[in-house]
């Protein structure tokens, strides 16, 4: 198969972004160069299902997302959990991505170590590896064992390279330690907003202006 009939490869990285800060961006990044991706998709959540209602709304959250991404190439704000009613699980915004690129495209879930030690608990877990492929972003501040359930719900998916993953359109499971590793978080941000902290370089120019001129998280 020549290069031109490849299948698409596509990445989502969901989160809260509440707000955006480097650690998502270069994250998302590198993880676009380390699998040789076409674009990843950054989707904000409208409701969480598994943490507290964000105190910025959705739109703000997602128009920051704009902001910091701004001109970057491969990243997209895509805006389809926000758009959606009721809950943002990701079953449904992997299947609606699998609608639009068909069978064979490589997709991607991407999603940090600490959102990782979660997934046996979201909404239909195995199924997710039925639409995707689940790549597991290492975070230096982020080091726990794996719960038991989520060992069941990975035996046998995991795989040791990016070709072996690459070579079926999901059902496998890859850890990659991306070459700029940030222990950055959007909960450090928002405690260092609210006690009148510096914010400066841990989120893009243009997202602190944003935040600031709008009092966000004070
Ligand atoms: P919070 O501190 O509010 O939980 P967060 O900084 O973890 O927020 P989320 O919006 O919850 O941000 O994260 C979206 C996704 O990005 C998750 O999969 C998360 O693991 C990942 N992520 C967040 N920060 C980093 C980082 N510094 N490096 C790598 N991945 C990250």
């Amino acid at each position: 198969m020549c290069a031109a009939e490849a299948p698409p490869r596509v990445a989502m990285l969901g989160g809260t972004f509440d707000p955006v800060h480097v650690g998502h961006l270069r994250s998302a990044i590198e993880l676009r160069e380390a699998l040789a991706l076409d674009r990843v998709h950054m989707v904000p959540a409208r409701v969480p299902p598994h943490r507290a209602t964000p105190g910025v709304d959705a739109e703000q959250r997602a128009t920051m997302l704009a902001l910091g991404i701004a001109d970057t190439p491969g990243l997209y704000v895509d805006d389809r959990e926000i758009r959606r009613e009721g809950p943002s699980y990701s079953t449904a915004t992997l299947a609606s991505l699998r609608e639009e690129l068909g069978t064979q495209a490589r997709l991607v879930m991407a999603l940090g170590y600490d959102a990782y030690l979660h997934l046996a608990e979201w909404h239909e877990p195995a199924r997710l590896f039925e639409l995707a492929h689940v790549v597991v972003v290492d975070r230096p501040d982020h080091q726990q064992p794996l719960p038991a359930a989520l060992e069941t719900l990975i035996e046998g998916r995991e795989v040791a390279s990016v070709d072996t993953l690459m070579q079926s359109p999901a059902g496998g499971l890859l850890h990659l330690s991306l070459p700029t590793r940030m222990a950055i978080s959007a909960t450090a941000i928002r405690a260092r907003l609210q006690r009148g902290e510096s914010v400066r370089y841990l989120l893009p120019d243009a997202v602190e202006r944003y935040l600031l001129a709008r009092r966000l998280y004070r």
